[in-house]
């Protein structure tokens, strides 16, 4: 009978929830700079009435992170739902069909679309997670547990002031049995996804310092662009260095859980076999890479170079680290290139030697034994409830606030499931089918429900 209530209410609120969308949409939270405050201030204003308890933790400049509870008991099952409020800016809005800003709902009956930056990379989610929460309260039905809803700030540059704060400042003292983190999880042609882990990655800063000379007389110098291909020619050995890592759910196993999704493996197998880009993800989920990005050497014709940097990005699979990756490269430019690896970027005019530094990075992390999760079995019902399918479990490729909750062990059992589709994020005209963004408003608030009562 409460799960009618719950749908029902939805459906009767539609308009009022779309309009809450828009608002949120409209208010500007571009990261760089931030300005998470001012989505903090449309999530006070929707559930100001609801007789919730909401937080607003400002800093920094027009700056905010968000907790709100559905009641003071925190001595029952714990159900936390994350999102982010910042989103990537626009880039040229000139590029934009309807203004980034604007929030404009367009499309036919069956297929409205709300546009703007956020839509999908997460104000739909967390918008989304924000109204379920209003749902429940509103309802009052009997619950044992309570929802904890937390909005951040800082995630498109690393969440250290958002999600890693919050866990620090706001969430230690309480217990957290599950946590569902609202990004987009849609993989067109395939449908919805639950990531049960993200990669972690390491972007790695390497310079060789040779000897400069006249480019007449190269042997007398030592050309740092030559130390550098050699490192990029001998990348590969790093992987001796290294334990062998099996990805958390293999190539094999993504085979059989996409095709599971379809009426018969022949027509996955098909499809499969077409879409290139399906397989570029099947490799990505399943392998570690590295990458040289960026590079830089030389100042004039005639001199041999002693100096040149680079950028290595390296994507961890879950059981690696990042001081792991680091270690084996330092072994191949000592062991096999034979070059001293200092610990400071500059040294003598004469001295010859490589130097290595973390430039950004983020620990991969996953849910062990997600299989066997009931939790997640328990997700997975309402998920089929509303999509009337199986969801498609992935490990993320990207990276996300989750890995904070499960590496910090504060909640090991994290997923990602939310709405919007993959490729429209951090894209021009980003967009949100309605539906979408409806039936994950019902997948939260079923699932909340029957986490807690
Ligand atoms: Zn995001």
């Amino acid at each position: 009978m409460s799960e009618e209530q719950i749908l029902n209410e939805i459906e009767q609120n539609k308009e009022d929830y779309i309009k809450f969308l828009q608002k949120m949409i409209q208010a500007e939270s571009y990261n760089p700079p931030g300005n998470e405050k001012n989505v903090a201030i449309v999530i006070e204003e929707f559930l100001k009435d609801s007789g919730l308890k909401i937080e607003i933790y400002s800093f920094g400049d027009n700056r905010a992170n968000l907790i709100a509870y559905l009641n003071d008991n925190f001595n029952g099952r714990n159900l936390l739902y994350n999102g982010h409020m910042d989103v990537v800016p626009p880039g040229n809005e000139e590029d934009w069909k309807f203004p980034p800003l604007s929030g404009i709902i367009k499309g036919g009956k069956k297929n409205k679309k709300i546009f703007g930056r956020g839509a999908v990379d997460m104000k739909s989610g967390l918008s989304a997670m924000v109204i379920s929460l209003k749902i429940l309260k509103k309802l009052g039905l009997k619950l044992s547990g309570n929802l904890i809803l937390n909005a951040v700030a800082d995630e498109e540059t690393g969440g250290k002031l958002g999600a890693k704060w919050s866990l620090e400042n706001l969430l230690k003292s309480i217990k957290c049995d599950f946590t569902v983190v609202g990004e987009m999880t849609g993989m067109q042609p395939i449908g919805k996804g639950i990531s049960v882990g993200e990669k972690g990655h390491l972007h790695l800063k390497v310079i060789t310092n040779g000897i400069m000379g006249h480019s007449m007389m190269p042997s007398m110098a030592k050309n740092s662009i030559n130390m550098m291909s050699e490192i990029i020619l001998n990348l590969d050995k790093m992987e001796k260095y290294m334990p062998k890592i099996e990805p958390p759910i293999s190539y094999e196993r993504y085979k059989e859980i996409f095709s599971n999704l379809f009426p018969s493996k022949e027509q996955f197998e098909r499809i499969f076999n077409e879409q290139e880009v399906l397989q570029f993800i099947f490799d990505s989920m399943t392998q570690f890479s590295k990458s040289f990005t960026l590079i830089n050497g030389g100042f004039k014709e005639n001199v041999i170079p002693d100096r040149c940097e680079a950028i290595i990005d390296f994507r961890l699979l879950p059981g690696q680290e990042v001081d792991m990756i680091l270690d084996s490269l330092k072994k191949v430019i000592t062991k096999d290139l034979g070059y001293e690896v200092k610990n400071e970027p500059r040294g003598n005019p004469r001295e010859i030697f490589v130097y290595i530094e973390k430039y950004r990075y983020s620990e991969p992390s996953y849910l062990e034994n997600w299989e066997n999760s009931q939790y997640l079995k328990d997700f997975e019902e309402i998920f089929v409830g509303i999509f009337g399918g199986k969801p498609a479990y992935i490990l993320g490729i990207g990276t996300a606030d989750s890995r904070y909750f499960r590496n910090s062990n504060y909640c090991p059992q994290t997923i990602i499931f939310g709405p919007g589709e993959a490729f429209s994020a951090h894209a021009i005209d980003e967009s949100i089918k309605i539906q979408d963004f409806i039936d994950v408003i019902k997948v939260y608030t079923l699932f909340a429900y029957n986490f807690l009562k």
